[in-house]
């Protein structure tokens, strides 16, 4: 994706047009992936928000004031995510050294594993032959945009089916993402792999797939029984909310 060009105006029409859908439709219909050109049922605001020319907010004010407090929350609570992961990240400046450095020698290892550096190279061209996930890698490089449910049935299954390092996957998420930011995407993908949540991985479900996909997938996969990877860097919290999205 090369010739987009973000502007105040077009991420204004953007909020304008999705405060009706802000309250109980977002609640009831955010974790369906409908796929590219399709994404109805949440704002695709991110790439704005992720710029400040849609402030959090606004949108959070916007969303109060067409649904109030109760019908709201769902929404606002997901744009709160938003400023947890940036908080957490600032008070935490290791954890993204460490991800750099770590990311440097697994780029390292893609040169001397031929192996490892074919399969990386099949997941990221959508090669693999697991149809919901070869759609997501190509979305993700046509589009810049993927679905928050694809944005962790990708990671689960890059870390945990295909077996791959899991910087080399957020890496790949932050070079493509119009959204790509260094808080919300670390923690994503080490939320996933079970590194922020301490001890508990998120497991991309191949029947959770098929219901929230819009009937667009019915994928059979395992999960590798392979244990969640390690990180020398501070581990988040013990006891998070199990569900981040
Ligand atoms: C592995 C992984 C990687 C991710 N990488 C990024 C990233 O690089 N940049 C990014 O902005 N978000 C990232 N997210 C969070 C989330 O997927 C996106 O913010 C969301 O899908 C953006 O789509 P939207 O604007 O339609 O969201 P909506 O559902 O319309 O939500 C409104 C806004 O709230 C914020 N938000 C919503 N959900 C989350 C969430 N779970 N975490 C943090 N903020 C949220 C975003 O700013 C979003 O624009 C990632 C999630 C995962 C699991």
């Amino acid at each position: 994706m090369t010739d987009w060009t973000p502007t105040r105006a077009e991420g204004e029409r953007i909020l304008q047009a999705f405060i009706p859908r802000m309250g109980r439709r977002y609640a009831g219909g955010r974790n369906t992936d409908h796929g590219p050109g399709a994404h109805k049922a949440v704002s695709v605001l991110s790439p704005y928000i992720r710029r400040r020319l849609v402030l959090e907010a606004d949108v959070v004010a916007a969303a109060l004031a067409a649904h109030g407090p109760e019908d709201a929350e769902k929404f606002v609570q997901e744009v709160i995510w938003r400023g947890y992961f940036k908080g957490w990240m600032e008070r935490r400046p290791q954890v993204w050294q460490s991800y750099r450095s770590g990311l440097e020698g697994d780029l390292a290892a893609l040169d001397r594993d031929r192996r490892l550096r074919r399969d990386v190279q099949r997941a990221m061209d959508g090669q693999t032959g697991l149809d919901c996930f070869d759609a997501w890698a190509a979305e993700l490089v046509e589009t810049g945009y993927l679905h928050n449910h694809a944005r962790m049935w990708f990671a689960s299954i890059w870390i945990f089916t295909l077996g791959l390092p899991w910087r080399l996957g957020a890496d790949f998420f932050y070079r493509h993402l119009l959204d790509g930011d260094a808080a919300s995407n670390t923690l994503g993908w080490r939320w996933v792999a079970g590194l922020h949540t301490r001890g508990k991985p998120y497991p991309a479900d191949a029947q959770n797939i098929a219901t929230f996909t819009a009937g667009r997938f019915t994928p059979r996969f395992a999960a590798r029984p392979a244990p969640p990877p390690r990180d020398r860097a501070e581990a988040g919290p013990p006891d998070r909310a199990s569900d981040h999205g």
